[in-house]
């Protein structure tokens, strides 16, 4: 099946009433009507593929979305949970233990990297944070003890790439077993499962939600991984996504590829324009032909959404708040994916840059292209 009919066919074989939409299994527990069975399944929720005890656990409405989360990741399985995060950290205590060492792209979100970075230490886990444009880094990076990698292709806020097939044969070749936040290009544009990574992570929050409504995770990877996840973290730290936030999110997915086809076009119209602005010192942007990887990402993705970075000459914090301030239809935010448009300054430096500086990031929605033009026209006049 191809990405549109799983999207709207795949784990909805049954029509409850004939209704065409499934319904919200609204419910915490689920009843049975003999003990041996109930027995087996609480031994082992994994067992029963469709049968369920307890909705931290498993409910029918996640089942549906993970079959098709799965389907389009090229995964055996795949497990929701209430936020990126809550997939993400998931994924990185599965796979490590006091002692092990893991190394993480530097320009991940940053979240991710707090967590390894602040919260694991105490834990005994040791990481080092790495570029992730050159593969000697990496190797250089790794240890006897490093059991785990996070990838992040294209990473946060400067849109770096990553040489996945490169990467994840050096991991195998050592026993590492590699993970990668692939929010940004969605399922629809990029499969790193295809590409040797063990785990896919979403933030669903982002283009597979698609209408900031829902927060959500996904976590796509074997049905060995999975099952495990399930009985563990899953089980243990209670992140499973409820299932009307499930029902939401398929709703959602419904029409992931048109948006994220579309977010592609927006994205193309976004780079061209930006390069004429006299006001930018750089753009940073995964589909920029000039960037290190693109030959690479040209054979990893199928294209580059519509979010990119800028750094502007002028590096005046009250010039850069006014110029986010002035935009009309962009809001000024956090997070990205949805239907609207967002503009979020930050100030930072990756290890390469001598100096912290300001760039601004801009998402650009399903509206109308000239009408944003129009809006980043009059406010480029506080960049001057
Ligand atoms: N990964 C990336 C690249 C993100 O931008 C975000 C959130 O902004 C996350 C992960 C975390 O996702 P969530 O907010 O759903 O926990």
């Amino acid at each position: 099946m191809k990405a549109d009919t799983i999207l709207q066919h795949l784990g909805e074989e049954v029509h409850y009433a004939g209704a065409v939409t499934p319904p919200i299994f609204q419910t915490s527990l689920f009843v049975h009507d003999d003990l041996a069975g109930l027995r087996t399944l609480l031994n082992d929720p994994c067992d029963g593929q469709e049968s369920y005890v307890y909705s931290r656990v498993g409910n029918p409405n996640l089942t549906m979305a993970e079959k098709k989360l799965a389907a389009l990741e090229g995964t055996e399985a795949a497990l929701l949970f209430n936020s990126g995060m809550a997939a993400i950290s998931a994924a990185i205590l599965c796979s490590v233990k006091a002692g092990d060492h893991v190394v993480c792209v530097e320009t991940a979100y940053g979240p991710s990297c707090s967590f390894l970075r602040d919260y694991l230490p105490k834990f005994g886990v040791a990481t080092t944070f790495v570029n992730g444009d050159c593969l000697d880094e990496i190797k250089a990076a790794c240890r006897p003890e490093t059991t785990f990698m996070l990838l992040e292709s294209p990473s946060s806020i400067l849109f770096r790439l990553q040489n996945l097939r490169a990467i994840t044969d050096f991991a195998k070749s050592r026993g590492i077993r590699t993970a990668i936040d692939n929010s940004y290009h969605s399922p629809i544009l990029q499969n790193p499962a295809k590409l040797g990574v063990d785990i896919v992570l979403h933030s669903a929050t982002k283009f597979i939600s698609g209408h900031s409504d829902v927060v959500a995770g996904a976590f796509c990877a074997t049905k060995e991984i999975c099952n495990e996840v399930t009985n563990r973290e899953g089980q243990w730290l209670g992140g499973r996504l409820g299932p009307f936030e499930a029902w939401l999110l398929m709703r959602g997915m419904r029409t992931m590829r048109l948006r994220v086809e579309e977010s592609v076009r927006q994205g193309e119209k976004l780079f061209a324009y930006l390069q004429t602005r006299p006001e930018i010192a750089e753009i940073f942007h995964a589909g920029d032909p000039s960037g290190s990887h693109y030959e690479v990402a040209k054979t990893q993705c199928t294209g580059f959404v519509s979010l990119m970075s800028f750094r502007p000459k002028v590096q005046d914090e009250e010039k850069i708040a006014k110029f986010c301030e002035a935009l009309e239809l962009f809001g000024l935010g956090v997070s990205w994916g949805g239907f609207e448009s967002l503009v979020i300054p930050i100030h930072g430096k990756p290890s390469d840059w001598e100096t912290a500086q300001w760039v601004i990031r801009l998402y650009i929605g399903l509206e109308d292209f000239d009408d944003l033009r129009a809006d980043l026209d009059q406010a480029f006049t506080h960049l001057a």
